[in-house]
């Protein structure tokens, strides 16, 4: 099941199933409310009343889909998680570390699929990660890695887009480089737990401008999607909505010097989660 939140001429944000080309309104058909982090816990429960529930349809063409998650308490990233790109990262003198690496984002920094990302004016080092982004669907704490899958409620794609100047020299915990406002973008829906067979083997493809920049599938983590979620709530409760972004793919633009320029457009597909798009444009314009 895909599960969105969306809006229609200017309206306010509901809660929808993904059903073809259309956006069935759960909000209105099922009574399930706005909130579509809300529905996490439950989700086992809910499933035949979400998948069944019949409401308004919208073409998904005539929405606007917002971030799936609303209001997610935590955004954490984990870096140089594929053995490509810590290679890459290494040749630019970056040293892959010897565990697992976390940083924040900040949870403002979030926007939906296809809003726009701003280029701050006091950087020209704006970059692209595609990632395969999770979401906690139950609270939890010291969750063994065998057990972590259960713990998931899904999956999206993710931009973990980042300032490199800010990260690497001004700032290094990354969090203020990681955390520029709309440098997360995130969508286009929610694909639940049940409908990914494998989410280590999933193809993700990066584009700027249509260009090919990264290629790469989910097998080439470093550490999986479940080691992550054992080391994460080792120290910290995770809860119903949070993200976690699982590392990129070689091909990010530091290396060369390709940064992101205004008018640039990115767009990030992971298989069988959709894909999401979003232009570059200045902070001076509006
Ligand atoms: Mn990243």
């Amino acid at each position: 099941m895909k599960l969105a939140r969306f809006s229609v001429a200017g309206g306010d944000i509901h809660v929808g199933r993904v059903d073809g080309d259309e956006i069935v309104d759960l909000t209105e058909g099922a009574g399930v409310g706005t909130s579509l982090k809300a529905l996490l816990p439950a989700l086992d429960e809910l499933r035949p009343r979400l998948e069944s529930a019949d409401g308004p349809r919208h073409p998904i063409t005539e929405v606007v889909l917002a971030a799936p998650v609303d209001e997610p308490q935590k955004y954490l990233a984990i870096g140089m998680n594929y053995a490509k790109h810590a290679e890459e990262a290494l040749q630019a003198g970056i040293p892959t570390p010897k565990n697992q690496l976390w940083f924040n984002k900040q949870v403002s920094c979030i926007v939906g699929p296809f809003d726009d990302i701003v280029k701050p004016a006091v950087s020209d080092q704006l970059d692209y990660e595609i990632e395969l982004g999770v979401v906690i669907g139950t609270r939890c704490r010291h969750v063994a890695a065998a057990d972590a899958r259960a713990v998931i409620a899904g999956y999206l794609v993710a931009n973990d887009v980042s300032v490199r100047d800010w990260l690497m020299a001004r700032s290094p915990t990354f969090t203020l480089g990681k955390s520029f406002d709309t440098h997360g973008p995130l969508g286009p829906w929610l694909t639940t737990d049940d409908e990914v067979a494998d989410p280590h083997a999933l193809g993700m493809r990066l584009t700027v401008n249509g260009e090919l920049r990264q290629s790469a599938a989910t097998d080439d983590m470093i550490y999986d999607i479940y080691q992550q979620i054992a080391e994460l709530s080792t120290v910290m409760t995770l809860m119903p909505g949070d993200i976690i972004a699982t590392g990129t793919p070689s091909g990010i633009g530091a290396p060369t010097g390709r940064f992101l320029r205004p008018g640039d457009v990115v767009r990030a597909e992971i298989d069988g989660l959709g894909a999401i798009e979003n232009t570059v444009r200045s902070e001076n314009e509006r």
